[in-house]
This record gives C-alpha cells, structure tokens and sequence, in this order.
C-alpha cells in the first residue's frame, strides 16, 4: 500500500520552524498590536510597520517564500507540502503575509512562475517574490456576474503595438499600493467558445487610466478590497500573458491551486476557532463543573472536529491530485465548498461557547467570523461549486453507470 500520512523530514523540518516562527514572533507581534489599537482594530500603518519588521525575520529564519522554487528565493515545497504550511501560517492572522504566501500574490506568482515569458517573469515575478512589490488580480466587475467571466465588459482594442483598455472592476484585492495587476479583458467578443475572448494583461501600477475609486467598505471593513475605473489605459502588446484569448483558461488555472490554499490558511484559522472553543470549555465552570461536560456542548465539539478532520483530508486528496497531475476539478470543489463552510460554523460555535465574550471584540472571533463569511463567495460561491460537482457526477454517472470518478475517484 502506497498511503502514507507521515510527512518527509525536509518538510516537517519547515513545519516545525513556522509554527515556531508564528508562536515567538508573529503571534506576540499582533497581541501587542491588539493591545495598543482601540476596539482591536490596528491601524493600517502599524499593520503595514509590523509585516515589514517581521519579514525581515522570516528571512533570517528561512521561512520566506515556501511556495516558490529554490532558484526564486523559496523553499522549493510543492502544493501538498504548501497544505501543512500554510496551515500553520494562518493560525495567527497576518502570518501569511510575513511569509510572502497571501493571497492573491501567491496565486499571482505561481501563474507568473508557468504562465509568463522570461522577461516578463523578470520584471514582475522578480520583484514580488523578493517582497519589493506586491500585486492584485483584477477579473470581477460590478455590472456582470463574476460567477460566469464570459460576460466580462472590460475591453481591450489594439492599437499596432498597444492595446487600449477601458471598464470597471470590483472587489479587486490588494489594489491599493499594488505594483502591477494581472487584468483581465475582452480581446475578442466573438470568439467560439465565448471562454476563448478573454485575454490576461500585466499592467505596471500606478497607471494613467487606472483610478482606485475607492476601497470597498464591507462588513469586515476596509480590506482593501478595491473598486477600479479603467478609462483608456494603455498596455503594450508585449504585457499579454499567457497568450490571447487564454485569459479564461489562465484565470482557471491559477485559480485551483489558489482556491486551494485559501483552504489551507482557513485549516489554520478553523483550528484556532476550536482551540478556543475548547479551552472555554474546559475553563468556564456552570453548576458546579467546567462547561466541557455539557453535552450541547460536546457536540459542538464533536461536530467540529468531524468536519475540521474531513476538511484536512479533503484538501490533502486535492493538492496530491494537483500534484501528480491528475484531474482535480472536482476534488478542489469539494474542497472550497467544505472548507468555507466549516470556517463558518466552526467560529460561529465558538462564539456560541465564549456567550457575551465571545460577542465582544475582546477576542479576536468576532473578527474572524465576519472575514469567514467572504470564504463562501470568494473564488466561487458555494452554489457554483455545488453546481459543478453535480454536472461531474451526473456525467459519471451516464458514462460509467458508476459514481466513483466523481466522488474522489478512490476505488472504495
Ligand atoms: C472579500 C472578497 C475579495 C475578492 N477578491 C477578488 C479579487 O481579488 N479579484 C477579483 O477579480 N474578484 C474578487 N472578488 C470577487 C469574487 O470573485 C466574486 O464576488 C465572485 O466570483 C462572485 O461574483 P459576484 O459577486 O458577481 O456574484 P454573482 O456572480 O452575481 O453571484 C451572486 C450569487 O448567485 C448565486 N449563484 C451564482 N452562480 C450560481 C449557479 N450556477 N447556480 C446557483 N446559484 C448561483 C450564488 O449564491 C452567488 O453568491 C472578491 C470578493 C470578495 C467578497
């Protein structure tokens, strides 16, 4: 048997020294910024003052880049490997961004690492993996549904060696102070299939015809989540990614492996929701005994740990696919779905177990529910990827009379 949940020394090696890295630096970093921000919400500039500082340690403590090649500065650590990484990284709340490995710049390096031309890996990749520069990836827009990119408005003409892009983007993460954008844009509206007409451009930032409008306030505040006027901005033809008309097959691409490791960073968060929870559990005393010996309570706990437990298994089963190059379409839709979800209820109970205190902004749940609600509309909503697992598994079904390709394709 080939199963084998043990992991090899070099990548338990790094495992051991983030989660080290987070429990003495990054961890006592953000208590002490919670500590001295006003209702616990840090100003940004003290945000910003701390990633800079504890990069620069993360560097000294070679935990730096995990995702990326050794040729690139990383540590060389493929998907699977990435899964038990990033989980320890997002068991504090910026730790990702300490190691380089956030979204939606991980995402963008990777598309960068397959997708892009030397010179263009050069001029972007480069920078951003070097820490000097961070990046956004500008797809959805307000008037269209983002759940089907084939009807994307924004428009690119080009002009003998420019192209001339004019729209309106949304909810485009990390576009303020971002050094460049992957954008994506309608080349060729006629195209058949309609998923060929889109085309991916890398446009350096700031730029004449991109105007931030404005950061959009959400129910997790300003996140930087931005919306963008585009209005005659001029691309050289050289900044076509990964060539025309693939700009839906790229976004599809870079968005497996990155919806991926949004599951593996809210591993982390759900983990720490359950710590939480059990600890009140066990602390808080009710009737004469700790709240831990209720039932209800007991099953809040079992139910978590069910659902966290499937949750590490169904990302794993992913990430191996990905990386044998198996089909993995499916298995990341489950995934995603799972894995947001989970976060959500997994913080909610935990919330439910602290009472008032849980409410409050004395710790940091209340925080994290309201940013695990984004989990179940980022890179597909849930009913897109329940839609997707139904088509895969009617479509099994009908040619196989069987449905065991499209439930995990495991041979049980
Ligand atoms: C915090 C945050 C960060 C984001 N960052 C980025 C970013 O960096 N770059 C970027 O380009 N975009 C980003 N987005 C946008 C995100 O990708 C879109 O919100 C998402 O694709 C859904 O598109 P929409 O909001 O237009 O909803 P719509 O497509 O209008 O869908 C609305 C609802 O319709 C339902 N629905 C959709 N399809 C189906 C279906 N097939 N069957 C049944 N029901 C369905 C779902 O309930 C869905 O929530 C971000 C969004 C958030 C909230």
């Amino acid at each position: 048997m080939a199963i084998d949940f043990t992991l090899p020394p070099d990548v338990e090696a790094v495992r051991l020294r983030v989660r080290e890295f987070m429990d003495t630096e990054v961890r006592p970093a953000e208590e002490k910024l919670r500590a001295n921000a006003p209702n616990g919400e840090p100003a940004r500039r003290d945000v910003v003052a701390m990633i800079i500082e504890l990069r620069q340690r993360a560097k000294e403590s070679e935990v730096w880049l995990p995702h990326m090649p050794v040729e690139w500065g990383g540590l060389g650590l493929g998907i699977t490997a990435m899964a038990f990484v990033s989980a320890e990284a997002a068991r504090t709340s910026f730790g990702p961004f300490v190691l380089n490995a956030q979204a939606p710049d991980e995402g963008n390096q990777h598309t960068l690492l397959h997708h892009a031309t030397p010179e263009q890996q050069e001029r972007y990749l480069r920078p951003s993996v070097e820490g000097r520069v961070r990046s956004c990836f500008a797809m959805t827009e307000p008037e269209v549904p983002g759940s089907d990119p084939t009807g994307i408005r924004t428009t690119a003409v080009l002009h003998g060696d420019e192209w001339l892009i004019n729209g309106h983007k949304w909810f485009i993460s990390g576009a303020r102070g971002a050094g460049f954008a992957i954008l994506i844009a309608k080349t060729d509206p006629d195209a058949d299939p309609p998923q060929a007409s889109n085309t991916a451009f890398l446009v350096d930032l700031p730029a004449d015809g991109w105007e931030v409008v404005r950061d959009v306030e959400t129910m997790a505040g300003r996140g930087n989540h931005c919306e963008i006027r585009i209005t005659d901005l001029r691309v050289p033809n050289a900044n076509v990614l990964g060539g025309r008309g693939n700009g839906h097959l790229l976004g599809q691409a870079r968005l497996g492996p990155a919806r991926l490791a949004h599951c593996m960073r809210w591993i982390g968060q759900i983990e720490t929701a359950l710590e939480m929870l059990v600890d009140r559990a066990e602390q808080r005393q009710l009737h004469g005994e700790p709240l831990a010996e209720k039932q209800a309570i007991q099953w809040m706990m079992a139910d978590s740990a069910m659902e966290l437990y499937t949750a590490k298994l169904m990302v794993l089963h992913a990430a191996y696919k990905i990386e044998h190059g198996l089909p993995f379409r499916q298995e990341v839709s489950f995934a995603k779905h799972h894995v947001a979800n989970t976060l959500w209820r997994v913080v909610d109970r935990a919330i439910q177990v602290h009472g008032a205190l849980g409410y409050s902004t004395d710790t940091p749940l209340e925080m994290m529910l309201r940013h695990a609600r984004s989990a179940r509309l980022v890179d597909g909503a849930d009913e897109v990827h329940q839609a997707l697992i139904a088509r895969n598994l009617r479509a099994a079904y009908a040619e196989s009379g069987s449905v065991g390709a499209a439930t995990g394709d495991l041979e049980l």
